[in-house]
């Protein structure tokens, strides 16, 4: 197991959030009105798998206690539950346009939220899978997207991103991007289905041609009929495909840092979720 990083410069700093320990990145931090944090596994009262701060009611876990650590999340942002929106993932690339009428509530079925309403809290569960939070400061609205490798060969972060130039009327160059903690080309292992869907959307880019752990590439350390896969790379492709003006790559591995958040493929598919939040606060 590795130390897990508190902070790299000029990307993202450890802090505390309430009780609970957070992630925060630097270039979200410059709006004084945008609250986000990235929850980790600690701080909350689930049991193992699930220990402790699990927000997955759908992964086994007691729905008391999945209630409990929602409301201390929201809490530790000053927050409450019905000030919040999270939606069904599907590992689709729908878009959810929320505003302030889905309050407390699941918007729906899909793997992005977009909203440009203060006050509305974007909430998604991750473990492994990658989340992306979108912010353009210029028009104050915001997206929070959810990539595994499905949700990227169908471009959800790209998705996202339309939907908050089309919709919500953003310039995509005034966008910033972070690719939060997620599961890391280092331990993301992945067969010829995988590979096929990916070289199918990156055409250029074969696990075949794959040169060992080189930066930029999709894939890696290709033996036996495996590769190893960059989803990090692949979604910061989509957005600067999509014309946003800066990607923020956190480089936070879960399944490296299993002891910090959640990871699906440490655990073997017995674990819960961590948090991503982020919305506007409401100005007095
Ligand atoms: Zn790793």
């Amino acid at each position: 197991m590795l130390t897990t990083p508190f902070r790299k410069k000029g990307v993202f700093r450890h802090e505390v959030a309430g009780r609970l320990p957070v992630y925060r990145f630097d270039q979200l931090s410059n709006d004084p009105h945008l609250a986000h944090a990235v929850f980790t596994r600690l701080g909350g009262i689930s049991r193992p798998p699930f220990a402790s701060l699990n927000l997955g009611h759908t992964v086994g876990d007691d729905p008391t206690a999945v209630q409990a650590n929602h409301t201390r999340v929201y809490g530790a942002l000053g927050i409450h539950g019905s000030q919040a929106v999270t939606c069904h993932m599907t590992h689709s690339a729908d878009v959810l346009l929320v505003t302030a009428a889905n309050k407390g509530q699941v918007a729906g079925q899909g793997d992005a939220m977009v909203t440009a309403d203060a006050g509305v809290y974007l909430s998604m569960r991750f473990a492994d899978c990658v989340p992306i939070l979108l912010h353009d400061p210029q028009r104050k609205a915001i997206g929070l997207a959810h990539a595994g490798w499905r949700g990227t060969v169908k471009d959800v972060a790209g998705a996202a991103v339309r939907s908050m130039v089309n919709q919500l009327g953003c310039s995509a160059q005034a966008i910033t991007a972070v690719i939060g903690p997620s599961i890391g080309r280092c331990c993301y292992q992945v067969g010829q289905d995988v590979i096929q869907a990916m070289e199918a959307v990156f055409p250029q880019e074969t696990a075949q041609a794959a040169v060992e752990d080189q930066d930029g590439r999709l894939f890696s350390r290709r033996n036996g009929g495996y590769a190893y896969l960059d989803l990090w790379e692949a979604n910061r492709r989509q957005l600067e495909a999509a014309g946003v003006g800066r990607v923020i790559v956190a480089g936070l591995c879960t399944a490296c840092h299993a002891d910090f958040f959640f990871s699906h493929r440490a655990e073997r598919g017995r674990t819960g979720r961590f948090g991503v939040v982020l919305g506007y606060r409401e100005q007095a």
